[in-house]
């Protein structure tokens, strides 16, 4: 791949629908931790392709946080219906109504479901997830993730290719429960 095609492909996928929902995990993840700060947030956030200075306030992580809570129902419902149900429940309270952004030429166009570019970091963490995971439930039709199924995890994980269906957030979660399957057999 040429330079000019890379930038252009990083351009696109930085921005995708995959990303947003790997981002929308991740954030999950590490809101669910209770001493997690706004820096460990801003951390998660850059490393999904948002610029700019990140100051967030203690207020701010609280909000991010009752949304995680709140998006986790999605990966914890049992099927693809239930999941649906879940985004739909949260679909209702984003502010809408669906427009495209470009930020000012800052980014590829894409869709967004909050009320601003500058809305509160909540409304955008709620409407930005639920965007991301209705797509992949329309595309796939499936749920779009799922929660750890290792003894003491409770990270969620996002489904991804058409292999066999994930059911552990890590390949170490994987492994400890095959170890301890083991030892309970043996
Ligand atoms: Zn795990």
């Amino acid at each position: 791949m040429g330079r000019v095609t890379s930038s252009a492909y990083e351009w696109s996928t930085r921005h995708s629908v995959l990303t947003n929902a790997r981002r929308t995990a991740a954030l999950v993840n590490v809101l669910s931790e209770e001493d997690t700060g706004p820096e460990a947030v801003a951390e998660v956030l850059r490393a999904y392709g948002e610029r700019g200075p990140l100051t967030l306030t203690e207020a701010e992580v609280s909000a991010l946080r009752e949304v995680a809570r709140e998006l986790r129902t999605v990966f914890a419902a049992d099927g693809t219906d239930a999941a649906a149900e879940a985004l739909n429940q949260l679909l209702a309270r984003t502010p809408g109504a669906l427009r495209l952004s470009a930020h000012q030429g800052g980014t590829p166009w894409h869709p967004h479901l909050d009320s601003s570019d500058e809305a509160p970091w909540g409304e955008w963490f709620l409407a930005s997830s639920c965007l991301a995971l209705m797509v992949l439930v329309w595309d796939q039709q499936r749920p779009p993730g799922g929660v750890c199924a290792a003894d003491r995890c409770t990270r969620v994980y996002l489904a991804q290719g058409s292999g066999m269906a994930r059911r552990y957030c890590s390949r170490r979660c994987a492994t400890r429960s095959r170890v301890a399957a083991h030892r309970a057999r043996s």
